[in-house]
């Protein structure tokens, strides 16, 4: 079988290690391949390789750094195809989407190639009588990202395209359930023209994890996750003088109000709700209906359109499946208990997606689509995330209490509103407590020019992932203030005992 090992300093290295995982095709069940799990040793190996990189690849002109950038934009293009298969294999998301979250992660990889201008510091002249101040946005060293299985090329290309282009070096730790991915990209970096140690993966679990968040050698963690390991990484990364973002959870809420234009919410709800078997942190899991004849009518719609739904596995001859399955056989288990206390806790099953099978792949992870109605705020598949195809309505009278269900919810990642009313609509942008909002539009992930992140506790750390805030978080701000001997007013030059002014 297949071992899914390490790459460091520009090569695939075999590891000593007698851990291993297993990486399984979710539309059939069957394990495909086994992944590594390092030793702290290897681990520490691929932190001295990443540090020794750093002392040249810091030094590369931005200008050479974003042709880089450049070349691998192109092979991202010419590989996207191979990209997708391999995600749709391990994750088991539909081909179309793996496509889609490649053309994602290569947009942060196009706003990676204008580093040259995004790190140009800044520069005041005569701050004082002779006295010029400039910025630099210098590399913060040796960069780490801790990845989660749902995105497996999207999520490392929010982070290493942005770590790279500011001139640091990145070890990537993949999620150990969809690996492969991280590899094919390592080798797309180095025919890119990446210098060798200045990209590395290394395969692991926590092992590996908490010997990258305490070495002294590492200097910035990005991770991406559920809330408890968010919290873990960002509380230890920050414990040992590390920068770090660590983006967690979700349960976002969409409100429907009573004008919303129910064929285009219910067209839009289903896409993000069900797409990627909900296995999205910015998944619609909670639809909250503004008064009982929209909730009525949503229910309604929302059979229809389930019912028309293809689940099947991600990767066909012929038409493509609307949803493929879950990633595991414990997380399918997961879901469904979840729907079970969901059920005993009094809410409504409207579309049962337990005991699910798909035709021709019985072993296949799946859930089925899952519409639950008249779930309350008190209920646990209300409070905490599922990360399925489950759909939970909730029924408000009004739209304070459907806004005053949103900020008081633990998370805070995505949120929408569905609504032909402006006023509405903007006073929803305004108050609402999340990173980020849709008016009408249902998954609102922002472009790679902007950044990306939640409020709450869907996110730890200031930072946001890319746009202006990704290069802010790979780079530190260094001031010069410098005055030069001059010919004149050299009478000026005596010492001064008091507190530095520029007048
Ligand atoms: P996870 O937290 O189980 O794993 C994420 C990473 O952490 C993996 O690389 C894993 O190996 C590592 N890890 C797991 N347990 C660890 C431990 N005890 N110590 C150290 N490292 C550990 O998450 P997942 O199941 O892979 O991904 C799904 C979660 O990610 C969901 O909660 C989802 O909402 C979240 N997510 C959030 C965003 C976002 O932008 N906020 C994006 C994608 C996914």
């Amino acid at each position: 079988m297949e071992t899914v090992q390490n790459y460091i300093a520009g090569e695939i290295v075999s590891s000593h290690s007698e851990r291993f995982a297993p990486v399984y095709n979710p539309a059939t069940g069957e394990q495909i391949k086994q992944v590594v799990l390092s030793s702290e040793q290897e681990a520490n190996e691929a932190i001295e390789v990443a540090k020794q990189a750093f002392s040249s690849w810091s030094k590369t002109s931005p200008l050479k750094r974003a042709r880089v950038m450049f070349k691998f934009k192109s092979l991202l293009e010419a590989n996207t195809d191979k990209l997708a298969r391999l995600i749709s294999t391990e994750h088991g998301k539909i081909y179309s989407d793996a496509v889609g979250e490649v053309t994602r992660g290569l947009e942060v990889v196009e706003f990676a190639c204008g580093i040259p201008h995004l790190q140009k510091g800044e520069h005041s002249a005569n701050v004082g009588t002779g006295v010029d101040s400039h910025s630099l946005m210098q590399p913060v060293g040796v960069c780490v990202g801790i990845t989660p299985f749902n995105f497996p090329a999207m999520v490392p290309m929010w982070m290493f395209p942005i770590a790279l282009a500011t001139g640091n070096t990145f070890i990537l730790k993949p999620s150990e359930k969809d690996p492969s991915t991280a590899l094919l990209l390592a080798e797309l970096l180095k025919e890119a023209g990446l210098p060798d140690g200045v990209f590395n993966v290394i395969n692991g679990d926590k092992t590996v994890v908490d010997t990258l968040l305490t070495s002294p050698n590492v200097d910035a963690v990005s991770f991406v996750g559920s809330t408890p390991i968010a919290e873990y990484i960002y509380t230890t990364a920050s414990a040992h003088g590390k920068r770090c973002q660590a983006l967690g959870g979700a349960k976002n809420h969409c409100i429907l109000m009573p004008d919303t234009d129910l064929d285009m919410a219910v067209n839009a709800i289903v896409g993000a709700a069900f797409g990627a078997a909900g296995e999205r942190c910015m998944a619609l899991s909670v639809a909250v209906a503004v008064g009982d004849e929209i909730a009525d009518q949503l229910i309604e719609q929302l059979k229809t359109k389930v019912a028309a739904m293809r689940v099947g596995p991600g990767l066909v001859d012929g038409q493509e499946n609307d949803m493929g399955p879950v990633i595991s056989a414990e997380h399918r288990q997961k879901i469904c208990d979840y729907i079970s206390t969901g059920e005993s806790q009094g809410a409504k099953i409207v579309i049962d997606g337990r005991d699910f099978s798909v035709a021709g792949n019985e072993t296949g992870f799946f859930v089925g689509p899952t519409l639950i109605d008249n779930v309350t705020p008190t209920m646990t598949i209300y409070q905490e995330e599922i990360f399925g195809p489950v759909l939970a309505v909730v029924r408000v009278s009004d739209y304070d209490t459907a806004l005053k269900l949103i900020n008081q919810h633990e998370f805070g990642n995505g949120t929408a509103i569905f609504t032909r009313d402006g006023e509405t609509a903007r006073q929803f942008g305004e108050d609402v407590q999340a990173g980020m909002v849709g008016i009408n539009v249902p998954i609102p992930v922002p472009m790679a020019f902007h950044s990306f992140g939640g409020w709450k506790r869907s996110v730890f750390g200031p930072l946001n992932v890319h746009g202006n805030d990704g290069v802010r978080f790979y780079t530190k701000m260094k001031t010069v203030t410098s005055r030069w001997p001059t010919s004149v007013r050299l009478e000026q030059h005596s010492s001064a005992f008091t507190m530095p002014t520029m007048e």
